[in-house]
């Protein structure tokens, strides 16, 4: 038992991760503690270095495959608290800690009418994590509203607070998965909501069932709720980590190409020489919706996501070896896989 002040916590030795990720995968983690507060993890920091552990960050546990028994520290971020401070007649700017969950905090952020977050409505997972993938959904992105992070860095356990533009962030990915991977634990989250409301409709598959030609910001929230329910399958019912691929990002002459022999493959512009292919088209053009493969398969309808019936980390990543190959197979498109695969070795 460690003390921290007036709180205190647990290092627990192999834990089983089930109850802690979305594809209720189980596998041992070496050591495991759960955070509050940050003298709580500087502890927990501090046992790591001493007994020379590798740490394992996870929030909600939403976008991890466990693929084998973790090594080292797995640490629970579990810190909660938000601030929120005008910066102008029109703006404020929000700070949530690292262990709110992100679907609460766009409802307060509703209710308080603070708005911009409302098409990002019902991913799963916790504040902390959404900056790793820059998530997404419904023609918004995290970095729209981001101002900045605060991240302890692992080598110094000092807090840093790093920029928007220190984030590097692109499509599903960041600094946070790129040259600083493993680098930081975020603490907290500051984003920038307008308190005048603005809406984003534009994306199809929302403009679609929207009833008002003047949808408020409660209607989009309600409309993308709506469309998640019924698309996408409860990870609490059937184990999944949403998409399991990002959408491929290749040459706009190779997407070009494809459109001649492909006319009904979803292409989208995204820089100026290349083009976003939806990734759930061409698996599901490989025949793979609703196909099974002993104790995993891919949904019956969203060929996107890989779902777990009964199998384990491995058995998903060679369901995801044969979806990718049969793509490159068909398309010469590469796939390439969106969450974090743990206990494989390096
Ligand atoms: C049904 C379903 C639908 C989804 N839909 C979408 C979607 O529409 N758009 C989208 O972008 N994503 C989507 N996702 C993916 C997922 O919701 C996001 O990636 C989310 O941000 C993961 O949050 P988490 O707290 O569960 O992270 P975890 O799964 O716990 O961790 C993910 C990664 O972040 C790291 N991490 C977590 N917390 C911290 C921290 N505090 N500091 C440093 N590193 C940390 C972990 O080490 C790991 O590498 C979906 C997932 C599911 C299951």
């Amino acid at each position: 038992m460690i003390e921290a002040g007036s709180s205190e916590f647990t290092i627990q030795k192999s834990i089983d991760l089930k109850p802690f990720n979305s594809l209720a995968i189980s596998v041992i983690a070496q050591h495991f503690c759960g955070v509050e507060n940050i003298t709580q993890l500087k502890m927990a920091l501090s046992f790591a270095k001493t007994n020379n552990l590798k740490i394992t960050p996870i929030g909600g546990g939403s976008n991890l495959v466990l693929a084998g028994d973790i090594d080292g520290l797995v640490i629970h971020i579990d810190l909660k608290g938000v601030f929120a401070e005008a910066i102008s007649k029109t703006q404020v700017d929000i700070k949530f800690a690292a262990g709110e969950n992100w679907h609460a905090m766009v409802g307060y952020c509703l209710e308080n009418q603070w708005y911009g977050l409302e098409n990002l409505a019902l991913i799963p997972g916790n504040m902390g994590a959404a900056p790793i993938q820059n998530i997404g959904a419904y023609g918004v992105e995290l970095c729209d509203f981001l101002q900045s992070v605060e991240v302890i860095n692992l080598a110094t356990a000092e807090v840093e607070t790093l920029s928007a533009r220190d984030c590097q962030f692109g499509y599903r990915t960041s600094v946070f998965k790129q040259s600083a991977k493993d680098r930081y634990i975020i603490l907290s989250v500051t984003l920038r909501l307008s308190t005048v409301a603005q809406v984003n409709s534009e994306y199809p598959s929302l403009k679609a069932i929207l009833q008002s030609s003047e949808p408020t910001p409660k209607d989009i929230y309600q409309s993308v709720c709506k469309i998640r329910r019924d698309k996408l399958p409860d990870p609490a019912q059937i184990p999944n980590v949403g998409s399991f691929f990002k959408n491929p990002i290749i040459a706009s002459e190779i997407a070009d190409a494809l459109a001649v022999d492909y006319p009904e493959l979803p292409i989208y512009p995204h820089t100026e020489s290349t083009s976003k292919v939806s990734a759930a088209w061409l698996i599901e053009h490989c025949g793979f919706k609703g196909y099974r493969k002993g104790n995993v398969g891919v949904h019956h309808n969203q060929a996107l996501v890989l779902v777990n019936y009964q199998g384990n980390g491995e058995d998903i990543l060679v369901l995801a070896d044969e979806i990718m190959s049969k793509v490159f197979q068909k398309f010469s498109v590469r796939l390439e896989l969106e969450p974090r695969v743990y206990g494989v070795p390096d």
